[in-house]
Formats: structure tokens, C-alpha cells, sequence
């Protein structure tokens, strides 16, 4: 049962009728002349979209803090406030972790519907999830199959489960993930993308950059090394930035996954449950939360007691996670969930790697693991400013921006005062 819960998708079983639909979309479009004259999204059945924006390029930079920007000279990103629209903090989802992460950026929805519930856990049909690249883990549509799907091109430089088709869709163009690719040869090809010419044109370009998270985890949060990553990355966003200004019906949007916090103390999962019943369920963690999965009723209560002796340790079984963590998703959230206190991060084993300084994954309401949202271009209300968006919120902002219909019952809303009052599309008024 490699699809255990299917979300409804109509492509899924004849991925060709897609490029019939996107052939037929693309003659409707030669005869309207233009797209600027074609009705948007919620128009016309049938017709094609189009957006206050013609294109709009969707980044992430890894651990880039909410307050980093300002701490040091990032003058790309200030520039992308003051002409554009931001949030003081982005609330990610729990556990505020690369992976979950990305996957509610692009889906609009929380970790108990994409599916994604931490860098590692269990599917108790399908086995262990290690940070895998294959698309079917993935339960909720990403944005660029939304948009392939409406006959928008997309193309996508690094953005988890992009790297393989989802339900038989795939971005026009991707690249597979290699840790190693330095972030600056992402943006050299996003500025190829971006000069492309004709209908093989991407209107949607999604990209993942490593930003500060390394260093943060290395050095801590503060550090010099932090804050030189934000420098580089954000001369980085500063290129796109450029770029995109020569072409006036684009927008940039530059978000981040998490935070990070100080951590000076390692919980090494193998010794807290290392002895009597507690030693047969099995932990599976990354960074501040741990997945406990136990083979029966005993093993739970001994694992859980075990979590419980170690002070300011949070504890849930799965059926009283507290709703608002949206996290129960029974096929994959563990028996018990531990978050880890304050200061700790939980490892699996023995081996002596380097402690870290910075840790992610607690709860997203704690300041220090909030995220950055900017925005910026056509569509964009220059100057608005909001105190919280959501990270389930940028997937159908950035629907809003194309013009195209976002995946069915998302989480996430469009902040619709973020929008200029030029020219929206969709349900909402403008
Ligand atoms: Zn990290």
C-alpha cells in the first residue's frame, strides 16, 4: 500500500489527458492573442490563468531566523520590505524541521495532512522515511504540480520531493538534489531560467538555498559564522532581486523553513530508553522531537516514563497531541511524542559527532524558531506589512500571484492584505 491516503487527483490515472488539457490551453491561449486578456482562474471554465503576475520565483533559505536579517546588513532583503510586502515572523509548522517544513511551504497544509512528520519517522505500512527525495511520501499536492496541472511551466532547483513526478506530475524542469551544489550555481540557473524566451518559458520557479542552518548548527545562532551566511545569501537574494526588476510583471518571494535555538546538551535516545520494556520501542528523532514507536501497550508506558524522568521533557501519547500541533496522523506520528526541553536535541546511538550549538524542531510558538517572509513585484501592495503569516499561507499566495486555482481545502489562507488592490484573481474580491 505504497498510497495510504490518497488525496482525490484526476490526472493521477491518465497523466497524458495533462498534456492534451495543457495543448488544448495553450491553443485557447494563441487565440486570445494575449494573455493579459484572458480571464483569471474562477473565470471561464477552461480558460487559461492568468495572475497579477506573469512570473514569480519562490525561495527558501534554510535556518534563516526571523530576526538575523536585521542583526546584521542585508540590505537585498530590507530592500524586498520596504518595496514589497513582509511579516515580521513566518510561523512554521510543528516540528519547525526542514522537511515538514518545506513540504506545508509548498502544499498549504500542516504535517497531519502532507504527511511529512519530521526529516526521519515511521510509516507503519511502508517503513522508515530517512530525508527521501521519492514523491509518493508526500499526501498533499505540491505547487508545482498545481501549476503544471493549469498549464503553468515550473521549474524547481532543489525543493524536497521535487526530484520525482508526484501522481505522474512533475516540474517542467528539476534537478536532482546533490548536498554539495553551492548556492550561488542555484541562482546562475534560476537567471537562465528566468531569460528563457516562448512557451517553454517557467512562470513558476521554486528554489531551496542552504543559507545560515549549517553554521547555526555548528557555531549557534549568533555566531559570526551565522551572520556571514546571511551576508552571502542575502547578496545572493540581492542577484534575483536585480534580475527580476528588468522584468516588470515578476515577484520574488523569499521565505525560510525555521530558526534556530541554543543547545549545549545532547539526549541520546538509545541510553534513555535503554533498559527494561522501554527497550523495545523503538525512537526515531531529528533535532528537537522525537517519533517513539511501540510495539504494545507495556513498552509505551515504560518508554514514556522513562521520557518523563528527565526534567522539562514534553510528552504526549498520540491520541492527546494537542490539536493545534496538528501532528496526529495515525499511519506515521509515533505512539508518544517527545519534544526536548529547552537547551537539549535529541540523538539516536553512540557516536561522538560534534555536539551542536543551534537545534530546530520546538514548538513554532517560540519566537526563536520562527522563519522570514518577504515579498516582492507584481502584485505585491508595496509597504504591507503583517506581524504572523503561516507557512501554509505562502502556497496559495503564491496561487493568488499566478492566478491560478490552489489545491482543494487548504490550511492556509491567502493574506489578502499583502495583495495590491491592482488585479486579483480567484474567489476573492480584489
Ligand atoms: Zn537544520
Amino acid at each position: 500500500m505504497p498510497w495510504p491516503t490518497l488525496p482525490r487527483n484526476p490526472f493521477r490515472a491518465v497523466p497524458d489527458f495533462r498534456l492534451l488539457l495543457a495543448a488544448i490551453l495553450a491553443s485557447i491561449l494563441a487565440a486570445a492573442g494575449a494573455a493579459a486578456a484572458v480571464p483569471a482562474a474562477g473565470g471561464p471554465a477552461g480558460a487559461p490563468p492568468a495572475g497579477p503576475a506573469d512570473t514569480v520565483v519562490l525561495l527558501s533559505i534554510d535556518g534563516m531566523r526571523w530576526d538575523y536579517p536585521a542583526k546584521t546588513e542585508a540590505p537585498a532583503l530590507s530592500r524586498m520590505a520596504a518595496e514589497g510586502a513582509s511579516a515580521r515572523t513566518l510561523i512554521p509548522p510543528f516540528p519547525t524541521v526542514t522537511f515538514p517544513a518545506h513540504a506545508s511551504l509548498v502544499t498549504g497544509v500542516h504535517p497531519d495532512r502532507h504527511g511529512i512528520m519530521n526529516n526521519e519517522f515511521l510509516d507503519r505500512g511502508r517503513g522508515l522515511f530517512r530525508r527521501e527525495d521519492d514523491a509518493s511520501w508526500l499526501l498533499a499536492e505540491p505547487l508545482w504540480v498545481t501549476a503544471e496541472r493549469q498549464g503553468i511551466r515550473s521549474a524547481v532547483f532543489h525543493w524536497v520531493f521535487s526530484y520525482t513526478p508526484w501522481h505522474g506530475i512533475a516540474a517542467t524542469r528539476r534537478v536532482p538534489f546533490s548536498a554539495a551544489t553551492p548556492d550561488a550555481e542555484k541562482v546562475d540557473r534560476i537567471l537562465d531560467w528566468l531569460s528563457l524566451e516562448g512557451a517553454d518559458r517557467p512562470r513558476l520557479i521554486l528554489s531551496y538555498l542552504h543559507g545560515p542552518d549549517a553554521a547555526g548548527h555548528g557555531e549557534g545562532p549568533e555566531s559570526p559564522a551565522v551572520f556571514r551566511r546571511v551576508r552571502q545569501t542575502d547578496r545572493l537574494v540581492g542577484r534575483i532581486l536585480r534580475a527580476l526588476a528588468a522584468r516588470p510583471r515578476s515577484a520574488l518571494v523569499v521565505v525560510s523553513d525555521h530558526g534556530m535555538a541554543a543547545v549545549s546538551r545532547v539526549l541520546r535516545t538509545r541510553d534513555i530508553l535503554g533498559a527494561g520494556e522501554a527497550r523495545r520501542a523503538r525512537p526515531v528523532s531529528s533535532g528537537a522531537v522525537c517519533n517513539i514507536y511501540c510495539p504494545d501497550a507495556r513498552s509505551c508506558t515504560s518508554a514514556q516514563a522513562a521520557l518523563k524522568r528527565i526534567d522539562g521533557m514534553t510528552v504526549y501519547r498520540l491520541e492527546d497531541l494537542p490539536a493545534a500541533l496538528r501532528y496526529a496522523l495515525p499511519s506515521r506520528t509515533g505512539d508518544l511524542v517527545a519534544i526536548a526541553p529547552r537547551g537539549a536535541y535529541f540523538a539516536h546511538g553512540g557516536a561522538p559527532a560534534p555536539p551542536a550549538r543551534g537545534m530546530h524542531g520546538f514548538p513554532p510558538d517560540e519566537m526563536e524558531m520562527r522563519g522570514i517572509f518577504r515579498a516582492w513585484g507584481a502584485g505585491v501592495k508595496k509597504g504591507a506589512r503583517l506581524d504572523t503569516l503561516r507557512a501554509v499561507d505562502v502556497a496559495p499566495f503564491v496561487c493568488r500571484l499566478l492566478g491560478i486555482d490552489p489545491a482543494a481545502g487548504l490550511d492556509g489562507r491567502v493574506p489578502e492584505g499583502l495583495l495590491s488592490a491592482a488585479r486579483g484573481s480567484g474567489s476573492a474580491p480584489p
